[in-house]
Order: structure tokens, then sequence, then C-alpha cells
């Protein structure tokens, strides 16, 4: 996968299959010695330059094929998000060349989100993606919502359309050949027509719900075990915190409504420039007063008041004193005995991962479309993160992370006893779960902004 929380959302959507899904973040130094039916390769490559994403998917693709991968997939944005340099047509025909295939088939669709393709044409919504929000994408504007066009201006190889009339006529097979092919697709019908018809090549590309069609395809074909809910890892017992450097609208109003039930402290990006150590150091003396089994630390901030402090800092220092600050934040709060950890934002959930020292996630119960909870490991023991970007999740996600975590402990414990395994462990102590409850009955209230 091209970014973390595209990686993060491609699992998710793997594991609802049943499967055994890892995620590794970077291409792992050692070769796999424990690995999961499905692997997921976190990669930063989305804006990086053209060699670079190439180099580093073949990275990725070598370790894949060391730990005994026989089916390939080049996981992208549902946006399409490139330029005409690249990523996505590059590393698809380096992938291809490694691969010694001349085919593949890009489905960027994604109907639960709203992303559809037709006539080669992706609409974000109602709107056509030249039309959408993401012309104005900083680092990748798309100008030209033809696929075709996008992903041509940026390969060598010839991009075909297999278009509507043709999924829906169920005559996909027919139609290709070797290149690169946009596959259009609006219903998750259309997506499983086309997983049906190219399953077996050896790379395909596109978006996680694409990916999502695969596994009971590669089930029937006996390249899958049975998926179960057994596969997924338990959740760990402990408190929790909440950590938000995201500052999109749909985060803002996460952090008002659970900031309006819990206790939340802000971390303000001047006075963490002017005086790091004091105001981090305040910040921990707050966590370790706390009670409550799942308090905020957040920097989410209105548009203006972001404004403000890239102007007086620059947009890099702001950002990296309060990712900086949110990662001392998690390794207090691990510290403290902390498990489980919800965060917003892609760069913060990087930084945060990177704190937590952890580099590979076990995929659990999905939270919200496209984010599930995840299952490491450090030296203290196991750790559950939920890892959000931007605009992800409904406005009581936060409350939400923390109640599915629970369930999932309930579960997992309620199941342990029915087979009379292990006399019953609790997965948390009752007291913690009845508090993880009242916060979220806390947040349904109506609530200024933070
Ligand atoms: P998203 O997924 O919404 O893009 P990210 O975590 O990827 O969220 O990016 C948000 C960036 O904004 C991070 O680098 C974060 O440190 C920075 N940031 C957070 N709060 C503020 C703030 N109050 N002022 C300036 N920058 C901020």
């Amino acid at each position: 996968a091209d970014d973390f929380t595209g990686a993060t959302d491609l699992a998710a959507l793997l594991a609802r299959s049943g499967a055994r899904v890892a995620l590794r973040i970077g291409v792992p130094a050692a070769p796999a010695t424990d690995a999961a039916e499905c692997e997921v390769v976190a990669l930063k490559i989305r804006s990086a330059p053209a060699p670079e994403a190439v180099a580093q998917a073949l990275a990725a693709l070598d370790w894949l094929q060391a730990a005994g991968a026989r089916r390939f997939y080049w996981k992208y944005c549902s946006t399409f998000d490139s330029t005409p340099q690249g990523n996505i047509g590059p590393v698809a025909e380096a992938l291809m060349a490694a691969l010694g295939t001349d085919r593949t088939l890009h489905a960027p669709s994604f109907p639960e989100n709203g992303r559809r393709v037709f006539m080669g044409n992706l609409f974000v919504g109602r709107q056509p993606l030249a039309e959408s929000p993401m012309k104005d994408h900083p680092l990748n504007p798309m100008t030209d919502s033809d696929l075709t066009r996008v992903l041509a201006a940026q390969s060598a190889l010839p991009v075909g359309l297999v278009d509507w009339p043709t999924v829906a006529a169920g005559a996909v097979r027919a139609a290709v050949g070797p290149g690169h092919w946009i596959g259009d697709a609006i219903s998750d019908g259309d997506l499983a027509t086309l997983a049906e018809a190219v399953w077996d090549w050896p790379l395909l590309s596109g978006g996680s719900a694409f990916a999502g069609k695969l596994p009971d395809r590669l089930r029937a074909a006996g390249l899958l075990g049975a998926g179960a809910a057994s596969n997924r890892p338990k959740m760990p017992a402990g408190r929790a915190i909440v950590l938000s450097g995201s500052c999109s609208a749909m985060t803002r109003q996460q952090v008002a409504a659970y900031g309006a039930g819990a206790p939340a402290f802000r971390l303000d990006p001047l006075a963490l420039a002017r005086d790091g150590a004091g105001a981090t150091a305040r910040m921990r003396d707050w966590l370790a007063a706390q009670d409550h089994p799942a308090p905020l630390v957040y920097a989410t901030a209105e548009p203006d008041q972001v404004r403000a402090a890239q102007a007086e800092l620059g947009t890099d220092r702001a950002g990296r004193v309060v990712e900086a600050a949110l990662a001392a934040a998690a390794r207090a709060a691990r510290d403290a005995g902390v498990a489980r950890f919800v965060v917003a934002g892609g760069e913060t959930s990087g930084a945060v991962t990177q704190a937590l020292a952890v580099d590979r996630l076990d995929i659990g119960a999905e939270i919200a479309p496209g984010v599930p909870w995840c299952v490491a490991r450090d030296a203290a023991g196991p750790l559950a993160v939920a890892l959000k970007s931007g605009n992800f999740g409904g406005p009581g996600f936060f409350a939400e992370a923390l109640a599915a975590a629970a369930a999932s402990a309930a579960a997992a414990s309620a199941a342990a006893s029915a087979s009379g395994r292990g006399g019953a462990r609790r997965a948390a102590p009752p007291e913690e779960e009845d508090a993880a409850a009242a916060a979220l009955a806390l947040t349904t209230k109506p609530s200024p902004l933070v």
C-alpha cells in the first residue's frame, strides 16, 4: 500500500473475509517467520519521486515473495492520488515486470465511501473527480476525471477500459489483454464481477474495496484457509487514551463530541515551540492525574488557529512539535500501563506507532469502514491501536472505537468461557468496561466546540 492509513484500510477490508491479516509498517528488515495468510506492507510512497517509489515497492514484493505470497495487490487511494510522473503507473509496471506478467486491472472504486468509476471517469459522491475537493489537493491535485488519461500520462504500457456495459454483461475476461485496464464499477456487485473475471492474475491494483472481493475467490480456489472469527487477535485488557493530531473537519467534530464527556488536554503548538520540555511535562503530569479510563490529548484546532500557528512556526515545524508531543503522550501512557490507543490523523498515526515501537499489527474488529482495531506487541506485552485518517468515521468515532474494543474483549472472554478454557480469564476488569460505557453515554450529549 502506498501510504499508512491506506494500508490499514486495505487490511480492514481483507479481514472482513475472516482471513488472518497482518500489517507491516515499512518493509521488515528480517524475512517473515510468522507470516499471516494476508500480509500488507505499508509504504510511504504516494508523493515520493517515481524511482524511489518503484524501489520501495520492489523491496516489499521481494519480502512478500520470500514470505511465501503467491498473489499480489498494489493498493493506492480510491481517489487515484497521483501526478503525471506517478506513482500508480510506474509501480504497477515495475511489479508486472518483476512478476513476469504483462497485464493488470485497476479498480479504485469504493462504492461504500462514494467513490465510483463509470466509463473510465471517477466520481467522488456526485462530483466528477476533477470537480471534487481533490482538485485542490496540495501534493497531487486531480484535474482530470478520466482515469484512462490520468494513467496513460504516467505509464509506458497502453491503458484500456473495461466499461460498465461489459462488466454488466459479465464479459470482462474476453475484453482484456496485455497492458493496464481500468475497470468500471459503480457497486460492490460490479467489483465482485471484476474479481471473478481476473482473480487469478498475478497482479491486481486499485483501492481497498476491490481487494476485499478477492479472499472469497482465493478461498474457493484453495489458496486461503477457511475464515474464522478466531483468526482475530485478542483485544488486550487495560486503560485507553485518545490522541488526536488531525485538524480535518470530521476530526474536529469527533474531538468536540468526545471532549464534552471525557477529560481533555489541548496541546498548543506555540507553547510547545516556546518551551517544548515544559509543555510536554505539563501534559504528562495532567495524564498521570487522570483516573478516567480514556482521556483525550489533542492538538486538533480550527483552520484559523492552524494557520496562525503555521504562520508563526512554518507548516513543517508546527506539525513536528505537535507530532513529537503526541508521541510523548503515547509513550507516557504506555509506561503507565495504557493498552488501547485511539489515534486520529495519518501523519499522527505514523508518529504514534513509531513512538510505541511497533512494526507488526494484527487486524481485529472494524470500527468504521476501513478503520480496524489492530493488535501489536511491545516489551510490556500486547497493545491495541485504532488508526484513523482525518475524514474517516462519524462524529461519535472515538467513543465507538472504545466501545468496540470493550465489546471485542467481552466477546473473546465469553467465547473462552463457553469453550471452558483457562477458567474464563476476563479480558478487562468490569469497572473498566462500565466506565468505557459511561464515557460513551456522556459523549452523546450535544456539545460546544472544544
Ligand atoms: P489528517 O489525516 O487529517 O491529514 P495528519 O495527522 O496526517 O491528519 O496531519 C495533521 C498535521 O497537522 C500533523 O502534522 C499535525 O502535527 C499537524 N497539526 C495538528 N494540530 C495542529 C495545530 N493546532 N497547528 C498546526 N499544525 C497542527
